[in-house]
């Protein structure tokens, strides 16, 4: 087998169809947030950044940073092994702790990823439990699929956000079975909410255990950033709560937080906790840092909320066609691969704005769109912007202005 000319065949292919991913070459300046460099064509330009995930600007954030330094000063670089295996620090510990009391849980895990987090939690919840079914809403992040995949349970996918349909799957599933509702808070490419206190009534009728990614909310809704079942005051009935450490923490690595059985048979059971080093203790000190700032500071989620409503309220008024969003995303549709991809690249070129062209599989076909993060450290300056250029790329391309949901 020629296996190089398979793989060129393979990159043609996405290409011919406009989603082949180009990666911006970004050198991200501390303490210039939301502005970085950006390298192209052997030259670099300063660019405003749209699109970011460090939602809150915790990454650069002189309290992380400052944590950061100290425990690499202390503890130096790498964590020397896995948690079993010499590798567990004390600043995991105190992570663990702070994680579990910020869910109002009696256990946290910290992994190496959110997405290892959901992928091993599954897994590992998924092919132990005896005969285990999986609830999983139709728009749930790959990690979670993987986990549910490779765990071998029996999958049932219900409407995105439908409590109707997933009662039906429930009454029809076997009852002696083991059961798990697995679902997200914020979906991320569509911003919108799920019923989180329904869905938990629901899965608890059917005797069902629930498992909710707040990825997206963590850090970011509730009166101290445990997510938007805080803010809905329905933590309780999360079973397992599920976060990331890399989003509006602005760090990286991922969590669960749970009761102390389910957490010590993860911990005990899950290949993806068990046989991978440690994050380093700096990364943890940091991770602990940001979300103990977070706790404390409401004003800065409340400060995401106004920026959020204040950019959708202008792409509104200036006829752009932002998509129906209950949380801080920003979607604009575009609809169509090749010219959500010439539209960033307008932006880049021309307005040193840069947004990732969101394009399939991470949304359907027709639904592609640019996605627009504002956070707290974006100023009106900028916002204005960020109209006038999409104004002009807007009629340059011919796009869709009508709102479009
Ligand atoms: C980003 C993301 C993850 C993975 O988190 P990482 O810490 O980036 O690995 C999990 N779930 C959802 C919904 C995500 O968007």
């Amino acid at each position: 087998m020629d296996y190089q000319s398979f793989f060129r065949q393979a990159l043609e292919d996405l290409q011919a169809e406009g989603r082949y991913r180009v990666f911006a070459d970004l050198e991200r300046e501390a303490g210039q947030f939301p502005f970085a460099r950006n390298h192209r064509d052997g030259k670099t330009e300063r660019v405003t950044v749209w699109c970011s995930n460090d939602y809150l600007g915790m990454g650069q954030h002189e309290v992380v940073l400052d944590a950061m330094r100290a425990a690499l000063d202390a503890a130096g670089a790498g964590a020397g092994g896995t948690r079993n295996i010499s590798g567990t620090n004390h600043n995991h510990v105190l992570l663990e702790r702070e994680l579990a009391d910020l869910h109002g849980k009696d256990a946290a895990l910290v992994f190496t990823s959110g997405y290892v987090a959901n992928e091993t939690a599954l897994m590992t919840l998924g092919s132990r439990l005896p005969d285990c079914n999986i609830f999983s809403d139709s728009l749930n992040h790959a990690s979670m699929i993987a986990g549910i995949r490779h765990s071998g349970a029996r999958r049932h996918i219900f409407r995105h956000n439908d409590v109707a349909d997933l009662e039906r799957k429930l009454r029809d599933a076997d009852p002696n079975a083991a059961r798990i509702v697995a679902f997200e808070s914020v979906y991320s490419m569509d911003g919108d909410i799920a019923p989180i206190g329904e869905i938990c009534d629901v899965a608890h009728k059917y005797g069902a255990l629930t498992y909710l990614d707040e990825v997206h909310a963590v850090g970011m809704y509730g009166a101290q950033g445990a997510g938007v079942a805080e803010r809905d005051g329905v933590q309780g009935k999360v079973d397992v709560v599920q976060g990331t450490l890399a989003k509006a923490f602005g760090v990286i690595g991922g969590y669960v937080a749970s009761s102390p059985e389910l957490v010590d048979f993860i911990r005990s059971f899950g290949a993806g906790f068990i046989f991978t080093s440690a994050l380093p203790p700096s990364i943890a000190a940091g991770a602990l840092a940001s979300v103990r700032h977070l706790r404390r500071h409401p004003e800065i989620r409340a400060r995401h909320q106004e920026r959020a409503a204040t950019l959708k309220g202008k792409l509104l008024a200036a006829g752009l066609p932002v998509m129906a969003s209950d949380s801080h995303i920003v979607p604009l549709f575009v609809g169509d691969a090749e010219r959500c991809k010439r539209a960033s690249d307008l932006l880049l070129q021309q307005h040193r704005i840069y947004v990732q062209p969101i394009n399939y599989p991470t949304v359907p076909r027709g639904a592609e769109r640019l996605r627009l993060t504002p956070t707290p450290l974006h100023d009106d300056a900028m916002i204005n912007d960020l109209i006038r250029a999409l104004l002009d790329v807007w009629s340059r391309l011919g796009l869709l202005r009508a709102a479009a949901e």
